[in-house]
């Protein structure tokens, strides 16, 4: 059916390239012609402690004949960045454009694919399809005609009168692109519509998609795709956003990709822009930045509210630690996510963790493990618990609850201290993450203990016998006053 689809658009079977319901009045874009312009967009949240900053001095374009893609990882702000493009959530300053015209609600010429399908379960996929077109006052048999034209553009042919719980994943993202497209929007959004499926499936509707795209045939003339999935954003973008997260989301670099379409993920040019992308989505190149606005975060002094604590357990970061270590002490990155089966970017929350620890660095495209982080990776058991011990200390949450538990009487205070201080600088989802890896890592360093009843940390042995507070350390961190702990 799919493969119909394809030999169809091969054998030039004529498309209308424009239904009925479309108004006529506006010739499609050509080449070229801005779509979509933001200017000086800021995003802000409301937080426990006021607004809480998620994106700051946006300034993009989209143009008609291009895909661009947002990738940063989890929390960056690209689905705020793509929800505000789709003027479905307002800026806190700054504008959004829609062909010159600044965005007063809903963008016209967007409609969005979501990672979770948004699929109504009581309505059928054509039924589903339709919707777009209902809500913009399409009468009935236009509708029902350009939602099978949609419905078999994207390969669901026969599927009509399914529902959706009768569709595996990748059909019922098929139908999310159907919904989609059967506006024949001029920009298509995708908030990593990939990602709940399955490999194979993804891959599949990946290439589907992308064939489509550059048949000519596809109904709109853009696409913009969030990922985090940096090798997705080289095969499909011609322009990749990389939005980083620290302090809050800025735009930290953008590439052309300029490598011929269909892509070929074996060409070494393929290869040195996953690198290059990778380098700069870790913050480990403080060259090629886009001038102005972005500070080297890496020379600041790190705290717990500009150095958020990586998603990643002691068990994980040993796991790769120990990998590393199996393979010399220095491996290609990309090389060894291949080998597992997995993206290079699934490993970065535990290369995240062992560079603040101080267990690895990067040279080149190289993961070294340090001659601490060798220790580390070969000790024992007990051993390892000791190095981490040491080095866990790196970490601005586990100081900060180590030192404040030591600077109070009874050595015990609840996690709600810690989270109202966080909330300072992160959301809530954020801060409860931070917290889930502080006590992980903390336990392991037999720093602290946690009791999940009253949701309290204990000093532990270790946590006692920590060097005194040096004044003059940058990195130390200072327990909070006695008048800011709680009763
Ligand atoms: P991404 O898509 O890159 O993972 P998001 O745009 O979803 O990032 O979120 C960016 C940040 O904004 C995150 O820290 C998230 O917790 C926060 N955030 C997202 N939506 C809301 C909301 N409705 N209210 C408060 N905070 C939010
Ligand atoms: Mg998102």
């Amino acid at each position: 059916m799919v493969l119909n689809t394809l030999r169809n658009l091969r054998a030039g079977r004529q498309a209308r390239t424009s239904l009925a319901h479309l108004p006529a009045d506006r010739p499609r874009p050509a080449d070229g012609e801005l779509l979509l312009e933001t200017v000086g967009l800021t995003k802000s949240y409301a937080g426990a402690d006021g607004e809480l900053p998620v994106l700051s001095g946006i300034d993009l374009r989209v143009r008609a004949g291009e895909v661009v893609a947002l990738l940063g990882k989890s929390g960056s702000g690209k689905s705020t960045l793509l929800r505000c493009l789709a003027g479905l959530l307002p800026v806190s300053s700054g504008t959004v454009a829609y062909r010159g015209t600044p965005l007063t609600g809903a963008n016209p010429g967007t409609a969005m694919v979501f990672q979770t399908f948004a699929l109504l379960p009581w309505l059928t996929v054509q039924q589903n399809v339709e919707l777009g077109l209902e809500a913009k006052g399409v009468p009935a048999a236009e509708r029902a005609d350009a939602a099978v034209q949609a419905i078999d553009l994207i390969g669901l042919d026969g599927f009509e009168s399914a529902y959706p719980k009768e569709l595996s994943g990748g059909m019922r993202q098929r139908v999310g692109f159907a919904r989609a497209l059967v506006v024949e929007p001029d920009v298509l959004m995708m908030d990593e519509p990939f990602s709940a499926l399955d490999v194979l499936t993804a891959e599949n509707l990946r290439g589907e998609l992308m064939e489509l795209w550059e048949s000519g045939r596809f109904p709109t003339r853009a696409i913009v795709l969030v990922t985090h999935n940096i090798e997705e954003a080289v095969l499909m973008a011609d322009r990749i956003v990389v939005l980083g997260a620290r302090p809050y989301g800025t735009i930290r670099e953008v590439f052309e990709v300029g490598l011929d379409r269909p892509r070929d993920r074996d060409s070494a040019a393929f290869d040195e822009l996953i690198d290059r992308v990778y380098r700069t989505m870790t913050g480990r190149q403080k060259e090629g930045r886009v001038p102005g606005r972005h500070e080297p975060v890496e020379l600041e002094k790190r705290t717990p509210g500009n150095t958020p604590l990586p998603s990643a357990s002691v068990d994980g970061l040993s796991g790769l630690a120990e990998m590393v270590l199996h393979r010399g002490g220095r491996c290609d990155l990309a090389d060894l996510a291949d080998d597992l089966g997995l993206a290079v970017d699934d490993l970065l929350p535990q290369v995240d963790a062992l560079d603040l620890l101080g267990f690895t660095s990067l040279s080149g495209d190289d993961l070294l493990l340090t001659p601490v982080g060798t220790e580390f990776a070969s000790a024992d058991v007990q051993g390892s618990k000791k190095i981490f011990a040491a080095a866990v200390r790196r970490a601005p949450l586990v100081g900060l609850i180590t030192n404040s538990l030591r600077s109070n009487a009874e050595g015990t205070l609840r996690a709600g201290f810690f989270r109202d201080l966080l909330a300072h600088h992160f959301t809530a989802e954020q801060v409860t993450r931070q917290l889930d890896t502080a006590t992980d890592w903390g336990r392991y360093a037999e720093l602290y203990s946690y009791d999940a009843e009253p949701e309290e940390y204990h000093l532990d042995e270790n946590g006692d016998i920590g060097e005194p507070d040096d004044p003059d350390d940058p990195d130390e961190i200072r327990p909070p006053t006695a008048a800011s702990a709680p009763r």
